[in-house]
Protein backbone atom coordinates (compact mmCIF):
# COMPACT_ATOMS: atom_id res chain seq x y z
CA UNK A 1 0.00 0.00 0.00
CA UNK A 2 1.36 3.86 -0.78
CA UNK A 3 0.85 5.95 1.66
CA UNK A 4 2.83 9.04 2.76
CA UNK A 5 5.82 7.69 4.92
CA UNK A 6 4.71 9.77 8.11
CA UNK A 7 6.01 8.21 11.71
CA UNK A 8 2.45 9.84 13.20
CA UNK A 9 0.19 9.41 10.46
CA UNK A 10 -3.07 11.56 10.67
CA UNK A 11 -5.28 9.20 8.53
CA UNK A 12 -5.52 6.85 11.27
CA UNK A 13 -8.07 8.32 12.58
CA UNK A 14 -9.86 8.17 9.67
CA UNK A 15 -11.99 5.37 10.41
CA UNK A 16 -14.94 5.91 8.71
CA UNK A 17 -16.37 7.13 5.86
CA UNK A 18 -19.30 7.12 3.32
CA UNK A 19 -18.36 5.48 -0.05
CA UNK A 20 -20.51 3.84 -2.82
CA UNK A 21 -23.70 4.20 -1.58
CA UNK A 22 -23.37 3.10 2.14
CA UNK A 23 -21.24 3.63 5.04
CA UNK A 24 -17.94 1.72 6.13
CA UNK A 25 -15.80 1.28 9.21
CA UNK A 26 -12.82 -0.03 9.12
CA UNK A 27 -9.11 -0.60 11.63
CA UNK A 28 -5.88 -0.18 10.77
CA UNK A 29 -3.34 -2.30 11.50
CA UNK A 30 0.34 -1.05 10.58
CA UNK A 31 -0.48 0.78 7.63
CA UNK A 32 -3.51 -1.58 6.61
CA UNK A 33 -6.76 -1.46 6.39
CA UNK A 34 -8.28 -4.34 8.11
CA UNK A 35 -11.83 -5.61 9.47
CA UNK A 36 -13.29 -3.31 6.78
CA UNK A 37 -17.06 -3.60 7.75
CA UNK A 38 -19.81 -1.89 5.59
CA UNK A 39 -23.50 -0.65 7.73
CA UNK A 40 -26.52 0.45 6.87
CA UNK A 41 -26.72 4.05 6.35
CA UNK A 42 -30.57 4.11 7.76
CA UNK A 43 -30.66 1.65 10.79
CA UNK A 44 -26.53 1.02 10.94
CA UNK A 45 -27.30 -2.98 10.80
CA UNK A 46 -24.32 -4.72 9.15
CA UNK A 47 -24.96 -5.41 5.53
CA UNK A 48 -24.86 -8.53 4.09
CA UNK A 49 -24.10 -9.02 0.50
CA UNK A 50 -24.78 -10.97 -2.65
CA UNK A 51 -22.28 -12.02 -5.12
CA UNK A 52 -24.47 -14.47 -7.00
CA UNK A 53 -24.57 -12.83 -10.26
CA UNK A 54 -20.99 -13.46 -10.64
CA UNK A 55 -21.66 -16.68 -10.65
CA UNK A 56 -22.96 -16.41 -13.85
CA UNK A 57 -21.66 -16.49 -17.42
CA UNK A 58 -22.64 -12.97 -18.00
CA UNK A 59 -19.49 -11.88 -16.51
CA UNK A 60 -20.17 -7.97 -17.77
CA UNK A 61 -22.91 -8.07 -15.44
CA UNK A 62 -20.80 -8.83 -12.27
CA UNK A 63 -22.03 -6.99 -9.63
CA UNK A 64 -22.30 -7.93 -5.47
CA UNK A 65 -25.65 -6.56 -3.83
CA UNK A 66 -25.32 -5.06 0.20
CA UNK A 67 -28.13 -5.76 1.62
CA UNK A 68 -29.88 -4.74 5.01
CA UNK A 69 -31.95 -7.20 6.59
CA UNK A 70 -33.04 -5.04 9.26
CA UNK A 71 -34.68 -2.93 6.06
CA UNK A 72 -36.62 -5.39 4.70
CA UNK A 73 -33.51 -6.74 2.75
CA UNK A 74 -33.34 -4.21 0.52
CA UNK A 75 -30.76 -3.55 -1.85
CA UNK A 76 -28.63 -0.36 -0.09
CA UNK A 77 -25.81 -0.47 -2.65
CA UNK A 78 -24.55 -2.28 -5.74
CA UNK A 79 -20.98 -2.36 -6.40
CA UNK A 80 -20.52 -3.49 -9.91
CA UNK A 81 -17.39 -4.70 -11.56
CA UNK A 82 -17.09 -8.44 -9.30
CA UNK A 83 -17.52 -10.15 -6.07
CA UNK A 84 -17.38 -9.10 -2.66
CA UNK A 85 -13.42 -9.41 -2.62
CA UNK A 86 -13.94 -7.25 -5.51
CA UNK A 87 -15.67 -4.48 -3.89
CA UNK A 88 -13.90 -4.45 -0.54
CA UNK A 89 -10.88 -3.69 -2.44
CA UNK A 90 -12.65 -1.18 -4.43
CA UNK A 91 -13.56 0.73 -1.39
CA UNK A 92 -10.32 0.11 0.12
CA UNK A 93 -8.86 1.77 -3.15
CA UNK A 94 -11.03 4.86 -2.84
CA UNK A 95 -10.27 4.99 1.07
CA UNK A 96 -6.44 4.84 -0.38
CA UNK A 97 -7.27 7.44 -2.33
CA UNK A 98 -9.04 9.90 -0.19
CA UNK A 99 -5.93 9.71 2.00
CA UNK A 100 -3.61 10.48 -1.02
CA UNK A 101 -5.20 13.84 -1.97
CA UNK A 102 -6.33 14.57 1.83
CA UNK A 103 -9.86 14.61 0.90
CA UNK A 104 -10.67 12.25 3.80
CA UNK A 105 -10.03 15.79 6.17
CA UNK A 106 -13.00 17.52 4.79
CA UNK A 107 -15.48 14.65 4.96
CA UNK A 108 -18.18 15.03 6.99
CA UNK A 109 -18.59 11.12 8.06
CA UNK A 110 -21.53 11.78 10.64
ZN1 LIG B 1 -31.05 -0.94 7.50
Amino acid sequence: MLLINNSNPEYKAYVKDFIYGTNWRWKWKKDEIVDLQCYCPICDSVLVYDESSCHTRYTDVAKTDFICENCKSQIVTSIHGGNKKYAFNAVKREIERKIRTNEYKTTKSE
